[in-house]
């Protein structure tokens, strides 16, 4: 894979690039190629352009993370799959709204995307393509943060978002909001710098200090 000459203005940290779609979605590239939600566009087109513009093929993917299965995280997934070799991974709570083998229960109602199987069933605690799994319920039933040691980075999904400040999700769009508390305090004994969220921009330094401030709030 040749990145040499490729644009780098939406590499956030060296390796980590942040895509800016209606639900961020996150690459990571290093030793491996991954891909942290799918945005909302069927056609994952920006994710797709963006990838291209990079020179990465979505078949050199090695795995497709999806926190949670709300249709702007999980609304691209079945165009950035298509052909591609790459393991789908999920919460094994969460893939079978993914694969649209259940109906989802919660907000904001039925699916609508197109089911694509979930390959890698993920568990707390669990470390795939160098990801520690965070089971972080509440938002949905199988949502998950993601830990990367290696930047020091809580890529949350989800969790908590940072739009006026960093806070939990609107409750009309979680499933369980006590739960989803408990998850905002499970974050907390995290140790990490720096913060990708689903919605809002992402925290560069310091983000562990006030996700341990929320987690007092909430
Ligand atoms: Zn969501």
């Amino acid at each position: 894979m040749d990145l040499h000459g490729a644009a780098n203005d939406m590499e956030w940290l060296q390796g980590v690039h942040v895509i800016e779609t209606y639900a961020t979605t996150t690459l990571l590239i290093d030793d491996r190629l991954v891909l942290i939600d799918t945005s909302a566009d069927a056609d994952a087109g920006k994710v797709m352009d963006y990838l291209s513009n990079i020179r990465v093929k979505p078949k050199d993917l090695s795995t497709i993370f999806i926190t949670h299965t709300h249709p702007d995280h999980v609304g691209g997934l079945a165009a950035i799959k298509h052909g591609s070799p790459a393991k789908v991974a999920a919460h094994r709570i969460e893939a079978d709204f993914i694969a649209r083998k259940r109906v989802y229960d919660g907000p904001s109602g039925p699916q609508s995307h197109p089911g694509t199987v979930v390959d890698v069933l993920l568990d707390d605690g669990q470390k795939h393509d160098g990801l520690e799994v965070i089971f972080t319920p509440g938002h949905t039933r199988g949502s998950i943060s993601l830990f990367d040691a290696s930047h020091s980075l809580l890529i949350a999904g989800d969790a908590a978002r940072n739009e006026s400040g960093v806070g939990p999700m609107d409750d009309r769009y979680n499933v369980d909001p006590k739960q989803h508390r408990e998850s905002i305090k499970k974050l907390a004994k995290f140790h990490f710098e720096n913060a990708i969220f689903g919605h809002g921009a992402p925290i560069k330094g310091g983000a562990g200090a006030k996700i341990a401030d929320l987690a007092k709030r909430v």
